[in-house]
C-alpha cells in the first residue's frame, strides 16, 4: 500500500537492525485516516472470505483491526495479555512471547466471543517472527472456529513469521512489506 510506505519513509525510525517504531501514526498516537484507509483495504482483500469476525491483540492491532470491522460491519474481539496463566474454562488461551517486550504472555479471549464454525480475520500491526498471529489463529482453531486469513499492516519480511505461517496453509496479506533496514540506509519495501 502506496500511502502506507511513503508513511514509514517519512515518519518510521529504525532502532537497531530489527525495530521499526512508528509510534507517531500507528502505535502511540494513531492517524485515523490512515487506519481508515487500512481498514478499507483490508476489506478489499477479504471481503470473498465471508467473515463472521475479527480478531486482534491489545493494543496496538486495535485501531486497525476496529475500522477493518466497521468495512465488514462484523464485531471485533481483542485478545488480552496476561503475564499468569490462566486456566480458567471459560477462556480459550495461547501462550505468545512477544518481540518487543522480551516476555511470554499468555493471551486469552473469552469463550463467548469465539465459537465453532465462525469465520474469523486475523489483524495485527506488525509480522516478525510470526508469535502473536500464531498465537491468534491458534485460539480460533481451539475455538472450533476457521482463521481465514491474516492482515497485517507491516510485515519485516527478513524475519521468519511470514514465511513460516504461510507454509503452514494461513492466507496472510501484508499492506508493507519490508525487505531490509538498518539505521544507515533506512527501510527497503519487498
Ligand atoms: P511476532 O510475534 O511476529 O514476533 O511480533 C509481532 C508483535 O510484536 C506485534 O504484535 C507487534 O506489537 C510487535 N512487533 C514486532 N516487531 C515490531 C517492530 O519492529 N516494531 C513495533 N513497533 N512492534 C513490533
Amino acid at each position: 500500500m502506496r500511502l502506507l510506505e511513503e508513511r514509514i519513509k517519512k515518519d518510521g525510525v529504525i532502532k537497531g537492525n530489527d525495530i521499526l517504531k512508528v509510534d507517531s501514526f500507528l502505535n502511540h498516537q494513531i492517524d485515523p485516516f490512515l487506519a481508515d484507509e487500512m481498514g478499507k483495504e483490508f476489506f478489499r482483500l477479504f471481503k470473498d472470505e465471508n467473515v463472521d469476525k475479527i480478531l486482534t491483540i491489545e493494543a496496538s492491532g486495535i485501531a486497525v483491526a476496529i475500522l477493518t470491522a466497521k468495512y465488514f460491519g462484523k464485531p471485533l474481539v481483542f485478545a488480552k495479555k496476561s503475564r499468569t496463566s490462566n486456566l480458567s474454562n471459560e477462556v480459550w488461551t495461547a501462550k505468545a512471547f512477544s518481540f518487543t517486550h522480551n516476555v511470554e504472555n499468555t493471551v486469552m479471549v473469552s469463550k463467548q466471543y469465539l465459537g465453532k464454525g465462525e469465520r474469523v480475520l486475523l489483524i495485527d500491526d506488525f509480522l516478525a517472527n510470526g508469535c502473536a498471529l500464531r498465537a491468534l489463529r491458534d485460539i480460533v482453531l481451539q475455538a472450533g472456529g476457521i482463521p481465514v486469513g491474516a492482515g497485517i499492516v507491516i510485515e519485516k519480511a527478513f524475519q521468519p513469521g511470514g514465511d513460516e505461517l504461510r507454509k503452514e496453509g494461513l492466507r496472510i496479506e501484508s499492506l508493507a512489506r519490508i525487505s531490509a533496514m538498518s539505521e544507515e540506509n533506512g527501510v527497503e519495501f519487498c
